[in-house]
């Protein structure tokens, strides 16, 4: 840290990403991304063209991707927010939202990092509500409080999700108030919320191409909620990086939405291939969460949780563990495609010596 550092940047704690280790070629199941790559009509549109334009600005506006959006999504391009990778539009929102006293936010003690981080940064209130014992989200909670909610639907990491009649009793019990649905797993089996946001004008659906549109490196996230909300948002973009989507990711972004069947075939065979390794896990004694995400949440109680993770390195195999004691005996797996699950599940049985057919 420099001399020069803002004070009130002293106490910050940064969001610490999935390791990316290079000393050996690893499974890599601990950030989420897709086991598949983007489709054809990605690859093919992202070439030598548009390589050559990269001299000109993209546009600010995003107009054609965000009509792409807004037809397949059956809304409106003025409630359409396009940002670089929704952690950008989570940033967003709480600086515009979330300040002091006044505007105070809440959401659950085991979600995404991010929530705190951002939390922090913008000087927000924020309150941190318990998961009940069995890693759901206690609706009423989010009912008594008058804040802003943040909630990431399915949860990360545990993988559990809401209903669309749980999301809008807290919708309505809190009309002045600002309802954050995360949906960044949505398209694994979860119900998104963006039908709602016609009817209630305090809702904002969060998304992004990262997981289940295998654009991760591209950097691309999307926001629908009623106009007011989006246009501050496109004042706080406008008021820090008007410039904040490539041109390849606008053209790569827009040839994956005509795309969109090639990605949800793929969310399917996600699905399928994390219901066999949750089968396979629970065969091996563990306790595993209903996920509805593209990962799995388990724990053995014949290994911690951090021996498992250092044992599967060793093996070339990276899971995700994190040391907060609330679930440090658990690891949040990556559903790759089934080689890489089947491999993830021969190690783990090897570490436990135990038998298990494939
Ligand atoms: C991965 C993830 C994000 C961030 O996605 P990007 O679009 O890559 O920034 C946001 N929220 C949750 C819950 C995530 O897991």
């Amino acid at each position: 840290m420099s001399k020069f550092l803002n004070k009130k940047y002293l106490t910050l704690e940064a969001y610490t990403p999935g390791e990316q280790p290079k000393d050996m070629q690893y499974v890599k199941l601990n950030t989420n991304e897709s086991p598949y790559p983007p489709s054809d009509n990605v690859l093919n549109a992202v070439n030598r063209d548009s390589v050559a334009k990269l001299n000109l600005y993209p546009d600010p506006e995003c107009k054609e991707l965000k009509q792409a959006m807004a037809d397949l999504y059956g809304v409106g391009t003025k409630n359409v927010f396009l940002s670089n990778g929704s952690d950008d539009i989570l940033n967003f929102f709480f600086m515009a939202f979330c300040d002091g006293e006044e505007h105070p936010v809440i959401y659950p003690n085991i979600s995404y990092g991010f929530y705190s981080v951002y939390s922090k940064l913008h000087g927000a209130d924020a309150r941190e509500i318990p998961l009940c014992e069995d890693f759901s989200i206690n609706i009423e909670d989010y009912c008594k409080n008058d804040a802003n909610v943040v909630i990431a639907n399915p949860n990360a990491p545990t993988g559990l999700a809401l209903t669309l009649d749980q999301i809008e009793r807290i919708l309505i019990s809190n009309p002045d108030r600002l309802v954050l649905i995360d949906e960044a797993y949505v398209d694994f089996g979860a119900e998104s919320a963006v039908s709602l946001i016609s009817e209630y004008d305090n809702l904002l659906v969060v998304g992004t191409f990262s997981k289940s549109r295998s654009m991760a490196g591209a950097r691309l996230g999307f926001a629908f909620a009623n106009e007011n909300i989006i246009a501050d948002l496109e004042k706080i973009k406008y008021s820090t990086n008007p410039y904040n989507i490539n041109r390849l990711t606008l053209i790569a972004g827009k040839a994956a939405i005509e795309d969109n069947d090639y990605y949800m075939d793929n969310c399917k065979k996600i699905q399928d291939t994390r219901n066999y390794t949750i089968a396979k896990l629970r065969e091996l004694g563990f306790d595993v969460t209903d996920s509805k995400a593209n990962f799995i949440f388990a724990k053995s109680y014949a290994i911690s949780g951090e021996a498992l993770y250092r044992e599967l390195k060793k093996r070339g195999i990276l899971v995700r563990h994190f040391s907060n004691s609330l679930i440090c005996e658990y690891n949040r797996i990556t559903v790759g495609n089934d080689e890489q699950m089947k491999k993830f599940i021969r190690e783990t049985a090897n570490i436990l010596e135990r038998k298990i057919e494939l």
